[in-house]
């Protein structure tokens, strides 16, 4: 039976796609149903292969127009993520996910020309990473619900920012217990991903056990838990908050395992190897992302927190993965197969667009 409330859920999202129909060239198309969304267009998922699940390749285009030299400007970032990104490409890593939304300084341009040039695919994001903020020129605090998700889809099924490149994911950050602004924007995504069927990747506090918080959000909008992954997860030692999240049918995206290396970051380098074994042990390596997320260009971090992370990420950021990670999950017994599933499989589905609802 429908109830009012699942009525109200249903005119939702479908609102959200008549909007986009409304208007010339804005309905998801039909056939894009089955392709992943890059920066250079839409390719088969097939072709994504080896994916790192969360990265940033540069969040850096304010701080460059205030401090035009760092990074050797933008030619020299440019240049830093052209010749990073080819070396990641020689290791066998042929698709890298930018979760770096316009919040803290998307620069889709960026993306699509370190794409080309490099010949890696890049799939963008549109999305918040917390609550929205008052900057520029519009309050997006003021934004219904149904505003900020209308603005999601029309970066999915428009384009972003005028460019015609399309957002291929949505991504939300949230803290440990949302925040009326975070939950907006956690809504938002839901119905925003119903309606184009593009899947959710969440920046969670995994150490408070975040993912159960934003899981009764999501539900409470009715989104299928296989095309949302709580992102961080990994600075949880905790079996079984892993468990409860997978059996309810969400991923984990597994992207701090970095951080063990440091004597202050817990849980260990070991301990998170382990804890990605023990998802595989319980027949969920269908629910795990590896990656690093790392970025060339930070403008997030204060410059002696960028030199530790240049050095740190292992001094491999993005090769951290391939280089380290994977041979440590070997060593547990981890099989080959397994961790084709992982870094293949699951992102193959996971980035194909479904229909929407
Ligand atoms: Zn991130």
């Amino acid at each position: 039976m429908t109830t009012r409330r699942d009525f109200l859920k249903i005119t939702a999202a479908s609102g959200i796609a008549a909007a986009l129909s409304a208007s010339a060239g804005g309905a998801p198309s039909l056939n894009s149903v089955g392709t992943t969304q890059t920066v250079l267009g839409a390719i088969d998922p097939n072709a994504l292969g080896f994916t790192l699940a969360h990265e940033h390749i540069g969040d850096a285009p304010e701080v460059l127009e205030r401090w035009p030299d760092a990074w050797g400007g933008k030619t020299g970032l440019i240049a830093t993520a052209v010749d990073r990104l080819k070396a990641i490409k020689a290791a066998g890593i042929s698709t890298v996910v930018d979760l770096t939304t316009y919040d803290v300084g998307r620069d889709i341009q960026f993306l699509e020309e370190v794409s080309r040039r490099s010949g890696m695919n890049i799939i963008a994001a549109t999305g918040q990473r917390f609550s929205p903020p008052r900057s520029r020129s519009v309050s997006m605090p003021a934004r219904t619900t149904d505003g900020l998700a209308k603005y999601f889809a029309n970066e999915i099924s428009r384009g972003i920012e005028g460019t015609g490149v399309k957002a291929g994911v949505i991504k939300i950050g949230t803290s440990a217990r949302p925040t009326a602004l975070e939950e907006a924007g956690l809504r938002a995504a839901a119905r925003a991903s119903k309606a184009t069927g593009v899947p959710i990747r969440i920046h969670t506090d995994a150490a408070n056990r975040g993912g159960e918080s934003d899981a009764v959000i999501l539900e409470d909008e009715d989104v299928n838990p296989a095309r949302v992954s709580f992102d961080h997860s990994d600075d949880s030692g905790d079996i079984d908050y892993f468990l409860g999240l997978v059996r309810r049918g969400y991923s984990l995206g597994m992207d701090h395992v970095h951080r063990g290396l440091l004597a202050d970051f817990k849980p260990t380098f070991q301990r998170r190897a382990e804890c990605i074994k023990a998802i595989i042990d319980a027949g969920f390596a269908n629910k795990v992302f590896l990656s690093s997320d790392s970025e060339f260009g930070g403008s997030l971090l204060p410059e002696e927190t960028r030199d530790w992370r240049e050095n740190i990420d292992a001094a491999e950021g993005m090769l951290f993965t391939a280089r380290r990670l994977l041979p440590r999950l070997r060593e547990l017994g981890v099989s080959s197969d397994q961790i084709h599933v992982i870094t293949v499989e699951n992102p193959k589905t996971f980035f194909r667009r479904s229909a929407s609802e």
